[in-house]
């Protein structure tokens, strides 16, 4: 087995490079690289042609490798499905805005939630990943964005603020964070020190681990919770999300509550518009009646939410339909009558399969 250089410490690489009988100091190049998240030891300029070999035959540079790298038509956004070291896959997905690069990280490979609607619970939870392999998810993106360039002028075409580094992270990718919550508080922990991303710009999504959630409270950093809701009721909920069975909505709702009035952030609620195919093969709404906007209402009045309104993203293995942008428009009228504040989600790179889980899903079946 190769050793993985970013799994090293400071000390560890410096002992790692002499044994290779080189002088201390080309640790600290190495790192320089691998902090940048350098995919090959190819690009590492700075260091002797044949030191870049040997270390070629003996070393990586981070836990994971890219395996495919997909681009949405409009440039935006990239997809990565990842290799990890025991040849499990992620992805990872870099989405450039107009507030900054924001990255969509995978906690889990695999998932064990069993959401009805979701492609990345299929072939079910592998294992949790690890602090590094989170961290690395970033690398990568970071990469993407500036590669070996160190000057930080005229490399982002969006003109935003960010000097082309990532500035934004959120944790909805494959997996549930919360069931691997030790890790992603890590993981954090070492985004905003060591690449100064704050807290504000990052996001855990949950399907509603209350438990996990009221960690994230007592860990006390003021980042951003989003609810996987999809379903105003138990009995709905249930039917498309088994969690639902062991942490009910309104447990869910009010530790959620509790998270976001700690840390005075506004709570997000996700909410996929889900509609059905009936017996004549018309799209009949699922989740997404007024009745089921007016009782969403009732469960968010009076609270600091933003609820995203998520156009489903097909899943050929799932059983359910895409709706029109008018039934996604009436249901956002009734919660805007409310005075409940929300948004249509965009759908980023969903020409590349970007959403939740269907690349890995995709190449999995492949090799099959
Ligand atoms: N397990 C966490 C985070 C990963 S899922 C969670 O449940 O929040 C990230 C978001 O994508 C969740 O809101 C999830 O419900 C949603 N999602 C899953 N499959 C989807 C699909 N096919 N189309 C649109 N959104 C989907």
């Amino acid at each position: 087995m190769k050793t993985i250089l970013f799994n090293l410490n400071d000390s560890e690489l410096e002992q790692f490079i002499q044994e290779l009988g080189q002088p201390r100091f080309r640790a600290k190049q190495i790192r320089e690289w691998l902090n940048r998240g350098a995919p090959d030891f190819s690009h590492m300029k700075n260091l002797p042609e044949d030191l870049r070999n040997k270390l070629n035959e003996v070393a990586e540079t981070l836990p994971l490798k890219i395996v495919k790298k997909l681009e949405s038509s409009d440039n935006q956004t990239t997809k990565f499905l990842l290799e990890l070291n025991d040849g499990e896959q992620i992805e990872c997905v870099l989405m450039r805005t107009t507030y900054g690069n924001s990255v969509c990280v995978s906690s889990q490979a695999g998932c064990a939630m069993g959401c009805r609607f979701c492609a990345s619970t299929l072939l079910g939870l592998k294992r949790n990943l690890t602090v590094n392999e989170m961290f690395a998810q970033l690398l990568v993106a970071q990469w993407e964005l500036r590669g070996d360039r160190l000057d930080k002028k005229d490399i982002h075409p969006n003109g935003d603020a960010n000097n082309g580094d990532v500035s934004h992270i959120v944790v909805m990718g494959t997996g549930e964070p919360l069931q691997n919550t030790e890790n992603v508080i890590g993981f954090l922990e070492r985004a905003n020190g060591e690449l100064n991303i704050s807290w504000r710009r990052i996001t855990v999504s949950t399907c509603g681990i209350v438990p996990g959630i009221n960690e994230l409270n007592k860990w006390g950093r003021p980042i951003n919770l989003a609810i996987s809701l999809h379903a105003p009721t138990d009995e709905l909920r249930s039917q498309i999300m088994p969690i639902n069975n062991k942490y009910k909505l309104h447990e869910v709702l009010d530790a959620a509550f509790a998270f976001s009035d700690t840390h005075n952030r506004q709570l997000m609620i996700e909410y996929i518009l889900l509609g059905k195919k009936d017996e004549n093969g018309d799209t009949v709404l699922y989740n997404a009646t007024n009745e089921h906007a007016e009782k969403l209402v009732e469960l968010l009045r009076d609270h600091n939410v933003m609820v995203n309104l998520i156009p489903w993203n097909s899943v050929d293995e799932r059983d359910f339909a895409s709706l029109s942008g008018n039934a996604v428009h009436r249901f956002q009228d009734i919660l805007i009558k409310n005075g409940i504040h929300t948004r249509i989600r965009r759908e980023r790179g969903a020409d590349i399969g970007s959403a939740c889980g269907q690349l890995r899903l995709k190449n999995a079946r492949d090799k099959k």
